[in-house]
This record gives structure tokens, C-alpha cells and sequence, in this order.
């Protein structure tokens, strides 16, 4: 089976884990600094939090931002559930924006028409979670351009973006947002087995989340309410925190991982070149080419124009020819939890639309040329059968 997503681990990654594994500290030592450390050079960030997933960090982020009942927090209904649980961890209400067909991102312009209706009800969110869905840039000009109007906080949801690119800058730089998350999980660009991080620029939110992913203790007397010397022991819970921190052996693969970031990229671009080249005579709804994606995901859409062929019957035989494709996202608010919170079909239906046609297929840095023609084969010969 050629899975839609798979890790690469080298030799290097290997005994970079095992140098930890016959280190003093397992946990809380030296590797988690050090890794924090490269993804902020890598992507141009002042304060990184390493996590032990994207879910905590989306958490620890909507906590840093001040969420709590009686707040909104929106985001795109084409997304992992972590994206909106978030907000309901933190006993906000949640509700979705309708996606940009052209991009399957989060739709400024239906941004906007929301706001406009929120703002005479007077239930604006407080924050906004725009998804780099597939590893495509949100139009992050226009939103924090609305955030300045209507002031809503931005958390970047880029689980599916470390390595690519926004206007020049790299996604994680948080020139745009007041947050930003990554996550490791062994799907997404690179690994640390499971795991994440929360960028962000702004000091006093790294101190929040620094402490929340720490049970609320710190150790820095300037924090403390009782600076006075207790003892070497003494440390002080100055919030109710959470034990969210990632091991140094996570850290250790995390680090030797990053190194080869462009590398993967770059591969990752020239597989989603390849596929444009090959399957545009199919009847598909190709993803529009863009130069600033990572590629994380490459979603194919069937379309209904130009074939009788349901995205079940493809996505069927595709799976009978052991080609691992999967399906990115089930609308969120499709999801019974959100049916039972009050969404019901129909409420976003450009999401439903693309849900209804939507098929990834694989796309990872260590398939073969080979693979990848199999995979062509496959999509075409599930056409034709
Ligand atoms: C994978 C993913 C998450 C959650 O990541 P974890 O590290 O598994 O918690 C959140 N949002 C999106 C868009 C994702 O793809």
C-alpha cells in the first residue's frame, strides 16, 4: 500500500534519538531549548513552545489569548477537529467561515459578510483560526487587515505549512498573526513522533504558554507572588496549567528532522509538478499550482462536469489497486459533537460541495518515481474501469 502520507527517518534521525535514550535527562533537558531554538531560525520566529501536539498548542495558544466562556472563536469547517476543539476546551463557542473554492481555505470575503452580521449582533469573535489547508498560505493580508477593524486575535493553524512560504516569508514568522502552531505528527512535514509548537512574537504571550505547558508552575522569581528566598526547592503554580511538554527524545528527532526540511520540500513540490503534468486531461479539479506550498496534502477533486464516476466509486478502486488515499476534511460541523452543538448540513455548503469530491492522494517526500507513476496509473485506470 502506497500510503497518502508516510515519515522519513534516516540513520542520522536514529542516533540522534538513541544519544538521548544514554543521556542523564529524558525529559526537561537540553534537546527541547535546542530544537525550539531551530524552528525559530528556520522560520523567523521570536519565541517558540515545543508541545507534545498541535492540539495542545492550539490549546495553550486560545488560553495565552485570554478565551474563555462567553468569547467566539472561528475558524474553516475543512480542517482537523483539533483546529475548533480548541476553542470549545476552553468553554468558547465555535463557528465556522466557508471556504474559498479556488484555494479550500478560509474565505476573506465570507470573513467579512460574517463580521459584518456578528458585529450588529454584537457576538464578534475574539478569535480567528485560519488553516493553511494542504500547506496553501491563507490570504493572511486581507484577515489581519479585519482583525484590525473588527480586533480579533489570529491563531495560524500551519500544521500543514512549516516550509512554505507567504509573501516572501516563511509561514511561522507570525507577521500576521498573534500565533502560530506547527505539528510533528509522523504525517505531516516533519516528525517528532507526536508533537507541535506555538511561534509567536510577542514575549508576554511565550511566558503564558511557556507556563501553561508546565502545569502553571514557574521558577522565575520576576513571575512568583512570594519572590522571597524560600529555597533552591521553591517554585510557585501561578496558573492552572497542563503537563503538554514534549520529551528531549522527540526534541532530539525533531532536530535532526529540520535539517532536512527544503530538501522534503522541494520534493514534495516537484511530486505535486509531476501530478499537474499528468492528470490534466482526467476529470479531475486539480489543486491550483502554488510555488509557496509545502504541499503536505494533494487533493484531487472529481469532477461532476465531466464524469458519471462518483468520488467513492475512484476512491474505491483506488484503494483496491492498494494506493493509500484518503479523504481531507470531513466538514467539521458534520461531525456529530457539532451536530449536537446546533450545525446541520447545509450551513457551509462550499465545504460540503468540495467534501462531496475531495480525494488526497499520496504525496510524501520518500515515494519513488516509480510510485508516483503507479499512482497516475491508478487514478486513470479507476476512470476507465
Ligand atoms: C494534524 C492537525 C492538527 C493536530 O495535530 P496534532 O499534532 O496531531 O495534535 C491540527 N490541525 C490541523 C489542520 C492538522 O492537520
Amino acid at each position: 500500500m502506497i500510503q497518502y502520507g508516510h515519515q522519513d527517518v534516516t540513520r542520522a534521525d536514529i542516533d540522534a534519538v538513541v544519544q538521548v535514550l544514554y543521556s542523564d535527562l529524558l525529559t526537561q533537558g537540553p534537546q527541547v531549548p535546542i530544537f525550539e531554538k531551530k524552528i525559530g531560525t528556520c522560520v523567523g520566529a521570536n519565541h517558540v513552545i515545543a508541545v507534545n501536539s498541535a492540539t495542545s498548542a492550539l490549546h495553550i495558544a486560545c488560553l495565552a489569548l485570554g478565551l474563555g466562556g462567553g468569547d467566539f472563536l472561528w475558524t474553516s469547517p475543512i480542517t482537523f477537529v483539533a483546529s475548533s476543539n480548541c476553542g470549545l476546551f476552553c468553554g468558547a463557542q465555535v463557528d465556522f467561515v466557508d471556504i474559498d473554492p479556488k484555494t479550500n481555505n478560509l474565505c476573506p470575503i465570507a470573513l467579512e459578510n460574517k463580521l459584518i452580521e456578528a458585529k450588529s449582533l454584537g457576538r464578534l469573535p475574539k478569535i480567528i483560526v485560519p488553516v493553511h489547508f494542504a500547506g496553501r498560505p491563507c490570504d493572511m493580508r486581507a484577515i489581519r487587515q479585519l482583525s484590525e477593524e473588527y480586533g480579533f486575535y489570529i491563531i495560524e493553524d500551519a500544521s500543514h505549512a512549516i516550509g512554505s512560504h507567504y509573501l516572501g516569508k516563511p509561514v511561522g514568522s507570525c507577521n500576521y498573526s498573534d500565533i502560530t502552531i506547527f505539528s510533528f505528527h509522523p504525517v505531516k512535514i516533519i516528525t517528532t513522533g507526536e508533537g507541535g509548537a506555538a511561534l509567536t512574537n510577542c514575549p508576554n504571550l511565550a511566558e503564558k504558554m511557556n507556563i501553561l505547558r508546565s502545569h502553571g508552575i514557574t521558577r522565575d522569581r520576576a513571575l512568583m507572588n512570594n519572590p522571597a528566598e524560600e529555597g533552591a526547592w521553591y517554585y510557585e503554580q501561578i496558573a492552572l496549567g497542563f503537563n503538554y511538554r514534549m520529551t528531549d527524545l522527540q526534541a532530539a528527532l525533531g532536530s535532526s528532522q529540520i535539517e532536512r526540511l527544503e530538501i522534503y520540500i522541494r520534493r514534495r513540490q516537484e511530486i505535486a509538478k509531476y501530478y499537474q503534468d499528468h492528470l490534466i486531461d482526467l476529470p479531475l479539479i486539480l489543486p491550483q499550482m502554488c510555488v509557496d506550498s509545502a504541499y503536505h496534502l494533494y487533493v484531487v477533486c472529481v469532477d461532476p462536469v465531466k464524469t458519471n464516476k462518483t468520488r467513492a466509486e475512484i476512491f474505491n478502486s483506488m484503494r483496491a489497486l492498494d494506493i493509500g488515499v484518503n479523504v481531507h476534511y470531513i466538514p467539521v460541523h458534520l461531525q456529530p459533537y457539532y451536530s449536537n452543538l446546533g450545525f446541520k448540513r447545509g450551513d457551509f455548503p462550499v465545504a460540503e460541495e468540495y467534501y462531496a469530491r475531495a480525494i488526497s492522494i499520496p504525496i510524501f517526500p520518500s515515494m519513488t518515481d516509480s510510485q508516483i507513476e503507479t499512482v497516475v496509473d491508478a487514478i486513470q485506470f479507476a476512470f476507465e474501469g
